[in-house]
């Protein structure tokens, strides 16, 4: 008979080990306390308007494709991929670059917007590809063994990863712009973290996405969830929608059974967490659970304060992403960092991704996504007090900076979600919402396990274990956490592997 497996909650994580768990034959059950699947990856509906909840930008889709094949199925087949060229617009005031995965075009921008830097970015690029190549294969294994932090994968990327630079130290021998350097580390926010404190590895990031270049998903990227539930339910797993669950309960080194808040019992051979990591082990591990206050000793990212707008116009000028720097950058993330201050010069980026998607709104209309980082909710600043004030700032701000000069007049939809909405509505700890800090202490072994340390057979996919937050990388932590429990029952797979140029 095959292993019963229950899966905690449908976010990225969830649906990647889903999928490819039922693929494998085994018996899985997802339950999601929501009522549809993504988790922050889902679909935020405002009237005819679609939004994303979360994720905007794709990158490394190359990995995506692997664990739609890793199910037996071509992503392609279900969603349709476009490659946005221009990339993002980036401002500080009045300059701007467009990026571009386009290497020749991406130098003549860098060199109209910063004359004299083009040489840095070829340097750049033939570098880091080098670097990749060295780091990507230890982001393909899993590290709840002390032993794999003497792999000689490891030892080998020890130089990248086994330093205290971050990145912005890295790109110091790039570029001497400011503002330049920003256009290769402003990526460390995916992780939700500042530049000047994110680990000197992390600059393949933006390696990544100049060489490989972001995409959109037609609909937007809560598609991609919707196409693994779907998958996982062809392929022969069970989705269980608003199955909220109220705990884990534990055996010794045994996840024996899930109980859900109506008082089912689920029992079952293993258990995979999806669920936010800080959530679930202080809430649903059933007199294992990490007490509140230890759990906030850790370090976690920054937050985001959110502002989706359904307008009865589309702004045609206006790019697909916008990153709108703050005039004193350093000092907003220093803000950030300090978890204590939001920010009146703040950073915005806005998403109009209408230009390329119609669909996502009625005709004529556009919906507008618009992040701010921002402080997460460990000093607590009284948001529900103070958001409508923020997001009057907001506008402003945009208003004056961009080519939408009449914002205000033409919302006809809305929705705030605070750090505080986080928390509270949507299960995040701290309101963190790219979860853990990536700080080397809190990096690999450091990091919450694949396999949970204590236990048996209780797996963690998603943002708070190893790999890490951004949707890459979660979806390679639902394939590491799947092949460990197939290890653990002796069950045969062949891993797919569509970049050995990093992993030869
Ligand atoms: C605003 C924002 C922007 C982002 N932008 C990007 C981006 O552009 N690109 C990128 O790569 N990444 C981005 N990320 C980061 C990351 O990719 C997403 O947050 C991703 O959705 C996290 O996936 P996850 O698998 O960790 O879990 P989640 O998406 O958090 O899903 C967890 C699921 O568990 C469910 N759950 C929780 N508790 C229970 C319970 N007790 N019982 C049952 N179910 C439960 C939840 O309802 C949820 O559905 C962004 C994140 C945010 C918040």
């Amino acid at each position: 008979m095959s292993k019963k497996i229950i899966i905690v909650g449908a976010g990225p994580g969830g649906l990647t080990a889903g999928m490819i768990l039922a693929h494998r034959g085994l018996d899985v059950t997802i339950v999601e306390k929501r009522s549809g699947v993504g988790g922050r990856n889902a679909e935020l509906r405002l009237g005819e308007f679609s939004f994303d909840t979360g994720p905007t930008f794709l990158h490394q889709k190359f990995t995506l494709d692997e664990v739609f094949a890793e199910a037996g199925k071509q992503a392609a087949d279900y969603l349709e991929f476009q490659l946005l060229d221009p990339m993002t617009r980036l401002s500080w005031g009045e300059v701007a670059l467009e990026t571009t995965s386009d290497a020749a075009r991406m130098e003549a921008n860098i060199e109209a917007a910063f004359p004299g830097h083009g040489e840095g970015f070829r340097r750049f690029m033939s570098d880091h590809a080098r670097k990749l190549k060295t780091i990507y294969p230890c982001l393909l294994r899993p590290y709840h063994e002390l032993k794999a932090m003497v792999s000689p994968t490891l030892l080998k990327a020890l130089p990248y990863v086994a330093t205290t630079r971050n990145v912005m130290d890295v790109l110091q021998q790039y570029f001497s712009d400011e503002r330049l350097k920003l256009a290769f580390t402003f990526q460390a926010k995916y992780l939700g973290m500042s530049p000047w404190n994110c680990p000197a590895l992390f600059s393949i990031i933006s390696y990544i996405e100049y060489k490989y270049g972001i995409y959109h998903v037609r609909g937007g990227l809560c598609k991609i969830s919707e196409a693994m539930s779907r998958v996982f339910q062809e392929n022969g797993g069970s989705l269980r929608l608003e199955c909220a669950v109220r705990e884990i309960q534990c055996a010794g080194r045994r996840a024996a059974a899930v109980v859900l808040e109506s008082g089912e019992v689920l029992h079952c051979d293993d258990v995979i967490v999806n669920a936010d990591y800080g959530h679930a082990a202080t809430r649903l591990l059933n007199g294992r659970s990490v007490p509140v206050e230890a759990m906030a000793r850790k370090k976690y990212s920054c937050s985001t304060f959110m502002m989706y707008l359904g307008l009865d116009t589309i702004y045609p000028d206006e790019p697909h992403h916008h990153i709108l720097f703050a005039d004193d950058y350093g000092r907003n993330v220093a803000d950030i960092q300090s978890q204590r201050r939001v920010s009146e010069d703040m950073s915005i980026y806005v998403r109009n991704s209408a230009i390329n998607d119609p669909g996502v709104a009625p005709a004529g209309q556009s919906g507008l996504y618009i992040l701010v980082p921002t402080i997460n909710t460990r000093h607590g600043f009284h948001w529900h007090g103070q958001s409508a004030a923020y997001r009057d700032k907001v506008l402003t701000r945009l208003e004056d900076r961009t080519g939408m000069k009449d914002l205000r007049r033409h919302i006809i939809a809305e929705r705030i979600i605070t750090p505080v909405d986080w928390r509270d509505e949507q299960d995040v700890f701290m309101g963190a919402t790219f979860n853990l800090a990536h700080t080397l202490d809190q990096m690999l072994y450091l990091r919450p396990h694949n396999r949970m340390a204590g236990f048996d057979n209780l797996y963690l996919v998603g943002g708070g274990t190893h790999p890490g937050s951004g949707l890459p990388t979660i979806y390679e932590s639902g394939r590491i956490s799947s092949n460990l429990l197939c290890d653990s029952h002796g069950l045969p797979y062949q891993r797919v592997d569509y970049a050995p140029q990093f992993s030869a």
